[in-house]
């Protein structure tokens, strides 16, 4: 059974956009690997932030993650600020990656362009990741397109720490192309993100979610009713490939390409496919939310585990290193 280890920022409760595109797929990997999943809080405080929303959407997402399907009986679930030995790991890698490929990575150079002080997180973030990963010797790491390059990164500092102590001890993650979907926002032009404005959140309720589906941008070649449509170009079309039947989505490009339906009819019958799916996790996000203990309980044995292995890594880096023990 292969190790696998993800990361997700603490960016409170989880949308549509990344249950579809990551979670539904963590919760899928935790019946066939060993699966190691963390909140990422130290990745969190590379910008600005205020300590007591950090804690309220550290606290949102663990509540998300179990409510749409994550199991601690099948895999662990931790907050990365209860393993410090991830930071201890990243100063080691910090002496064996070279400058040049940190200032090259994709992300830190977007970021750090519309920056006027750009701090040294934001530019050691990748080798954090590596340490996130090969603390626990992961072998596998599910990773959107984005995360391909900080990937290629950690399989990198894997490669240099190996050959500069002479031993093959940590393995070069590969990545998990997983059937993955990027899911575009209500607006249509932009990946569903928070900051975009353009999402739909994994617990709203039901009326909320109508709300913003109905208004929600579709084909711009269906101005009237009977204009015919191509649902490749649509939103709508794309999350009932996601959340309904597939017969149900067979008949919605049909009547889509005949007009054989107006946009209202087409969206309303995603709204009833995504409630089917929606509704047992908002239901279990509304049990967990009453035992807090619970979700405080799951985090201190997941983090309590990491820590065990996390040590051993480490104890056995450091001698090859000839750290203090
Ligand atoms: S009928 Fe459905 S798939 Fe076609 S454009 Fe309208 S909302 Fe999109």
């Amino acid at each position: 059974m292969a190790r696998i280890f993800s990361g997700i920022q603490p960016s409170g409760e989880l949308h549509i956009g990344n249950y579809l595109g990551a979670i539904k797929n963590w919760v899928e990997l935790q019946y066939r690997h060993e699966c190691i999943y963390s909140i990422v809080d130290y990745h969190a405080i590379t910008g600005n932030y205020e300590p007591e929303d950090l804690r309220r959407r550290t606290w949102d997402m663990a509540v998300s993650l179990l409510a749409a399907g994550l199991d601690p009986e099948k895999c662990t679930l931790f907050v990365q600020s209860m393993v410090p030995e991830h930071t201890e790991l990243a100063w080691i890698f910090n002496t064996v990656t070279p400058l040049g490929e940190l200032e090259r990575q994709t992300q830190y150079k977007d970021k750090a362009s519309r920056q006027e002080s750009v701090l040294a997180g934001l530019l050691n973030y990748p080798v954090l990741q590596a340490a996130d990963i090969l603390i626990y010797r992961a072998e596998l790491v599910p990773v959107g397109e984005d995360q391909v390059q900080h990937l290629e990164l950690s399989r990198e500092v894997a490669r240099r720490w190996n050959a500069k102590f002479g031993v093959d001890y940590f393995p070069e993650p590969q990545p998990l192309l997983s059937p993955t979907r990027r899911i575009m926002g209500l607006d249509g032009q932009a990946k569903m993100s928070k900051s975009m404005g353009n999402t739909i959140g994994l617990l709203e309720a039901p009326e909320a979610v109508w709300e913003k589906l109905r208004p929600a941008v579709t084909d711009p070649a269906r101005v009237r009713r009977t204009d015919p449509g191509t649902p490749e170009v649509c939103n709508i079309y794309h999350l009932h490939r996601a959340f309904s039947e597939p017969a149900t989505v067979e008949h919605v490009a049909g009547q889509c390409r005949t007009a054989g339906w107006g946009c209202i009819e087409c969206k309303k019958v995603l709204y009833e496919s995504m409630m089917r799916e929606l509704t047992p996790i908002r239901e279990r996000a509304a049990e967990l939310r009453a035992r807090p203990e619970r979700i405080a309980e799951i985090l201190h044995a997941g983090a309590e585990r990491c820590r065990t292995l996390a040590r051993e890594t480490l104890r056995e880096v450091k001698e090859r290193m000839g750290l203090a023990g």
